[in-house]
């Protein structure tokens, strides 16, 4: 077998992140592939990669994304670890967890968007200072004890509520929030930050069938939301349910007040692309936003995470058939539909 690539033992910086990137391309150049699909508010490269195996007809595909938040390193470090995991034992033939590796790559198209938030990632691990927008950063408010609280990009947005999933206009801010700073402030206007845009195009241009967001932390799943979940007809159910019977993911409640919940990337996923999409969130719980010490991510999160990529990859399929078999059953879901 090769050597593994990525290094998770402790703090995952973003230039070995980027270095890391060409790495594993130049490692795995007929499996992987990288493409850049858009630029964060300092102009760093959005990344997203695809591992598609051998087979490069057009397949069922899964979108599994990480580091929205800028403090939940442990995102960033499961996409990019599972990169290398299941590109290594594609090669070598061997299982994950009792999946065939080679078998499901075959099957899918496996996209990766890693660091989906690069600036706020930089400024949890290097401080504002280092922003090329330290002059509006640094007036804004950080809620928590320090930078490595900081969850939104680099305009003090938190990218994971500026999506417009049909609830901009009631999505409400905690008070105090509803101006640019660290934490939960939802942008001036729906989609307004390059990185929300990145992805929006990146799902607009490609057919996936399902979406995997890491967050951090309380080791459980958002996967429903009051208003979209009836059009998937139990499938987003079934497939939490297989979930909680495989991994330490708990179910929650179906998210039920758009206040609240709207305008994440998942609910929009699911409002627009009308395919389920899943928010994991990683680790022990952990009052107050902290984040558990980034040494810890390989007992925290690896050895129960690893192969969740490959869970939903399989799903994907599932997804595909289930949906484009029964076109009758499912004419709610059609994208002809789909106008964003
Ligand atoms: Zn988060």
């Amino acid at each position: 077998m090769k050597k593994f690539i990525v290094d998770t033992s402790d703090t995952y910086f973003l230039d070995k992140i980027y270095d890391d990137i060409e790495k594993l391309c130049e490692n795995y150049i007929k499996l992987l592939s990288k493409n850049v699909i858009g630029k964060s508010v300092e102009g760093r490269d959005i990344v997203a990669l695809k591992i598609s195996g051998e087979i490069k007809d057009e397949k069922p595909a899964v979108l599994l994304v990480g580091g929205i938040h800028a403090r939940e390193d442990f995102s960033v470090m499961l996409c990019m670890k599972m990169i290398d995991y299941y590109c290594n034992y594609y090669e070598a033939g061997k299982s994950l967890d009792g999946f065939d590796v080679k078998n499901i790559i075959d099957m899918t198209d496996m996209y990766f968007v890693p660091v989906a938030n690069p600036d706020g990632l930089n400024i949890v691990h290097n401080g504002p200072e280092s922003s090329s927008n330290y002059n509006k950063l640094k007036n804004m408010k950080i809620w928590g004890e320090d930078h490595t609280y900081w969850k939104a990009n680099a305009n003090g947005v938190d990218l994971n509520k500026n999506f417009d999933d049909g609830n901009w206009e009631i999505r409400t801010c905690v008070p105090g929030t509803d101006v640019p700073c660290s934490d939960r402030f939802k942008g001036f206007a729906p989609d307004s930050e390059p990185e929300t845009k990145a992805l929006i195009n990146f799902c607009n241009k490609n057919n996936f069938e399902l979406m995997v967001t890491y967050h951090c932390s309380g080791n459980c799943s958002f996967w429903a939301d009051i208003g979209t979940h009836d059009m998937f007809n139990g499938l987003d159910e079934k497939i939490m349910d297989e979930l909680n019977k495989k991994y330490i993911y708990r179910k929650t409640k179906i998210s039920q007040d758009p206040k609240v919940y709207g305008c994440g990337f998942e609910n929009w996923f699911r409002a627009r692309k009308k395919r389920p999409g899943f928010c994991i969130e990683l680790s022990p719980f952990v009052e107050g936003g902290k984040q558990h010490p980034d040494y810890m991510f390989d007992e925290l999160v690896w050895q129960h995470a690893r192969s969740t990529g490959l869970f939903f990859a399989e799903k994907a399929v599932k997804v595909h058939s289930e949906i484009h078999d029964d076109t009758e059953k499912y004419a709610a879901l059609t994208r002809d539909e789909i106008v964003r």
